[in-house]
């Protein structure tokens, strides 16, 4: 069966953003079973769109495009697919009704007249739910091909697709289904995980992939088979194996958030947690505050530039309760230990977490070493991490670190 894309909108063309959707259909075409022979990128003009609807018509089953369903008068991908089709656009109420149900959900009491296009539709065409947006999608049948139109925003193609779309096409190619289990580890570095791992990479069904990401080294397993229980059957014995050899490391599966683990890991203590943190440049507040039910037991962090930390002015000093840090220097496993007990207690937490800024390009050895404290009323430890990229992925790495070996600590009694 043959696959075409089309991602369509001007910006596109001028460079402005990255073609992701393309990549992303490209990807879950592949896996679904459809060769994607054609993938192209048009501007929001109606004549170019028309041309290229047409072609794709001609020379292929499976056509997935994105971009330009939006209310404005630059959206034609609607106006584009009718005039191939030579149908008219007619309002479904059923989907004003919807779409005026949205607004209102998000507190705007009279949809904006220029919402009505879209829920316009042609007679060869269903609507396909968009339960991330405005902007439903479109299921056309016409001799022997089916086009499917997305809007553009990548979060709302991705649940088309897996809500509706996928499902369709892996039913017209009998791709049967895919399971992908994600285990996800912390401490391991790809190259030890391959000495260990290392025989069970290499087989098609199931496939093992291996992947640095921020949070750590990602392991993926994919299984295809012909019905969920074979899918999973395939998984659940290499899932086993790999758990075997490397469980300790392993910290979450799937969709499992870093900060969400912590934070589930603090309410089964009892404790809540506090930071003051000179480190991550609030990024670790900020994935803290993401956690799913984090106002159980995120009491507050307080970011602090490297001169502030741990105490630079006599007003800093006096809310983080003392004069430490000023002798032992920033950058040392003291001030961290320091500065985490000052979180306990500017905070009113349990749990303190300290991290001094990093050591400076000075040092070559040191260049970007972080102290990470942890403090609760039985225990006290310090980490030692070191990431010296440019600040934009040093600090996502440094607050990803903290909330690995911080949970790590908590499960293992350490603090
Ligand atoms: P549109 O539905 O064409 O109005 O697109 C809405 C937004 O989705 C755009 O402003 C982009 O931010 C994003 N977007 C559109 N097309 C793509 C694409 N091919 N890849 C990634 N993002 C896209
Ligand atoms: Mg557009």
């Amino acid at each position: 069966m043959n696959g075409e894309i089309i991602t369509i909108g001007r910006e596109l063309l001028m460079g402005e953003i990255v073609d992701t959707n393309a990549s992303y259909f490209a990807q879950e075409l592949a896996n679904a079973g459809v060769t994607v022979r054609w993938s192209s990128q048009v501007g929001d003009d109606l004549e170019h769109l028309h041309e290229a609807i047409n072609r794709a018509l001609n020379r292929s089953q499976v056509i997935i495009t994105s971009g330009g369903l939006g209310p404005t008068s630059d959206d034609l991908s609607r106006e584009a697919v009718a005039n191939v089709l030579g149908e008219d656009l007619t309002v479904d109420q059923e989907m004003v009704a919807w779409i005026e149900g949205v607004f209102r959900e998000r507190g705007i009491d009279k949809m904006p007249s220029t919402n009505i296009k879209q829920a316009h539709i042609i007679p060869s065409a269903e609507f396909l739910p968009n339960p991330g947006g405005t902007a439903p999608g479109w299921w056309v049948k016409r001799d022997g091909s089916h086009i499917f139109m997305t809007p553009g925003p990548p979060r709302e193609i991705k649940r088309m697709w897996n809500n509706h779309i996928g499902p369709a096409v892996r039913q017209m190619t009998g791709a049967g289904v895919v399971h992908t289990r994600i285990l996800r580890t912390v401490g391991m570095t790809e190259g030890g995980i391959d000495e260990v791992l290392g025989d069970l990479f290499g087989t098609e069904n199931p496939y093992l992939g291996i992947y640095a990401h921020v949070d750590g080294i990602q392991l993926r397993i994919i299984s295809r088979a012909a019905t969920d229980a074979e899918a999973n059957a395939l998984i659940e014995p290499l899932e086993a194996e790999i758990r075997s050899r490397i469980g300790p490391a392993i910290w979450g599966a799937d969709d499992d958030s870093a900060a969400t683990r912590l934070g589930e890991l603090l309410v089964d203590a009892g404790i809540t947690l506090g930071v003051v943190d000179s480190g991550t440049g609030g990024m670790l507040a900020s994935l803290l505050s993401q956690a799913t039910g984090h106002e159980r037991w995120f009491r507050g962090s307080m970011i602090t530039g490297p001169g502030g930390a741990p105490l630079a002015t006599p007003l800093l000093e006096s809310m983080l309760g003392g004069p430490a840090g000023r002798t032992t220097g920033m950058v040392s496993e003291a001030a961290a230990r320091q500065m985490a007990v000052n979180a306990r207690q500017l905070m009113g937490a349990e749990l303190g977490i300290g991290i001094t800024p990093p050591s400076s390009e000075d040092d070559e050895q040191m260049k970007g070493t972080i102290f990470v404290g942890l403090a609760s009323s039985t225990g006290q430890k310090v980490l030692r991490g070191r990431f010296y990229q440019s600040p934009d992925r040093a600090l996502p790495r440094a607050a990803m670190f903290v909330l690995t070996e911080a949970a790590r600590a908590i499960a293992g009694d350490e603090v």
